[in-house]
């Protein structure tokens, strides 16, 4: 088997790259380990407005399971609401809806094939398929998620620091308020992560958690705040995965090999999120290797175009996301319970409290917040 660029993965990233490719006329395979792009489900599936207004994403109606409008954060006894416009999506129709559109756009989809290896072999690559021939392409795009082993097989270093996660779903004995998402903090519930409520209609919830560096699996912490929260629901449904959280990884190109999205750590550092920003870095790395198929310059310098764009782009807002994670982190819990509790009196300034205004003037990144609310509030939507 021969073509042009070889995608390893049929998530949002890697269909975005091939959709691209395809439509500039190149011979592009995509190939999926799973027998259906999307399953199993690894996700929660938010997916806020803003991020689709931004970066142009379309969201066919037919995958939205629910149209939440707020999300309520708690933090010990304390909380707060605030609007977030979001879509919650069936992630398993969203990555078929994706992968669809690039067969349509002329792509090639294998399902049931698994990339098992990768060596160089002229200027380009060979790939090592479980069960079936190898494929020879000039440009290989790793989109194969937070496995990521495609960077490893191009000597690549794969993301450093990823968070545990852990999500059931739910059938309840009642029905719960779909306009609102409820996310819950603090080292007792998810240490160094957060947990969700997710309502996806039907007397029915996502709920998960993750963590980092945490004492005990994420099935405990789940479990425990399943009991607490939801103690009459029945699990319909189990899903584990990986999240990084280390940021991107630099380089994520290599001579003839760009990863994108999940796989290089193309993630909100603070949300977890990454369907958006995958599909960006997917898009960008479907339009540098389509202009370097054209000039027959498949060097790194070329394929490194992906980075600076991709951090023009989103990456920006993610290292501003990552600063605000590191801040916050450095908060002990009675801080964090007064900046709480001065959000749930509301976000005015003049509102803030004195402990607040002394932790403000304590800490200069807190200050320098505060003079970014903008872009802060795009950084918490990418
Ligand atoms: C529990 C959980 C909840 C989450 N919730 C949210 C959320 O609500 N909102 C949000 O924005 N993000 C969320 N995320 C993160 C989000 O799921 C990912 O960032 C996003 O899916 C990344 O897209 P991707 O295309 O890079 O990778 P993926 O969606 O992971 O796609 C990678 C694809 O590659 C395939 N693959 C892997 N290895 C190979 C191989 N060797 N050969 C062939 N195919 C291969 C996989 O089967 C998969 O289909 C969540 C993650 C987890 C774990």
């Amino acid at each position: 088997m021969k073509a042009d660029v070889a995608v390893i993965g049929a998530g949002p990233a890697g269909s975005s790259a091939t959709a691209v490719l395809a439509r500039e006329g190149f011979d592009v395979v995509l190939l999926e380990e799973h027998a259906r792009p999307g399953v199993p489900q690894h996700c929660a599936g938010m997916l806020t407005k803003e991020a689709c207004r931004r970066l142009g994403i379309r969201v066919p109606r037919g995958v939205v399971q629910s149209e939440p409008s707020h999300v309520v954060i708690h933090y010990g006894s304390t909380s707060f609401k605030a609007r977030l416009d979001m879509y919650v999506l069936d992630r398993a129709s969203f990555d078929q809806y994706m992968a669809e559109t690039a067969v349509e756009a002329g792509a090639e989809l294998l399902t049931g094939h698994k990339v098992i290896g990768m060596r160089r072999s002229g200027h380009g690559w060979l790939l090592s398929v479980r069960g079936g021939p190898e494929l020879a392409s000039e440009l290989v795009i790793g989109a194969d998620g937070y496995k990521a082993l495609s960077l490893r097989w191009a000597g690549l270093e794969r993301p450093s620091e990823v968070a545990s996660c852990l999500q059931y779903e739910l059938k309840l004995d009642r029905e719960v308020d779909q306009d609102i998402v409820v996310c819950y903090f603090g080292s007792s519930v998810a240490p160094g992560g957060y947990a969700w409520v997710v309502p996806i209609g039907n007397k029915a919830v996502r709920v998960g958690l993750g963590v980092r560096k945490a004492s005990k699996p994420a099935r405990f912490y789940l479990d425990a705040f399943v009991k607490k929260e939801f103690p009459n629901s029945k699990i319909v449904k189990r899903m584990a995965g990986l999240v990084s959280t280390s940021g991107p990884v630099v380089p994520n190109y290599t001579g003839a090999y760009l990863a994108v999205g999940e796989a290089a750590g193309h993630v909100n550092p603070l949300t977890g999120a990454g369907i958006a920003s995958s599909m960006v870095s997917g898009r960008i790395a479907g339009l540098i290797a389509s202009r370097a198929l054209e000039e027959g310059d498949f060097s790194a310098l070329r394929l490194s175009e992906h980075y600076t764009t991709w951090r023009s782009v989103v990456g920006r807002y993610h290292e501003l996301a990552m600063e605000v994670r590191r801040a916050l982190e450095s908060l002990t819990s009675e801080e964090l319970a007064c900046l709480v509790k001065d959000m749930s009196r509301g976000s005015s300034k003049s509102r803030l409290s004195l402990t607040a205004l002394s932790l403000l003037a304590r800490n200069p990144k807190f200050v320098k917040f505060l003079l970014k609310v903008r872009e802060l509030k795009v950084a918490l939507c990418l």
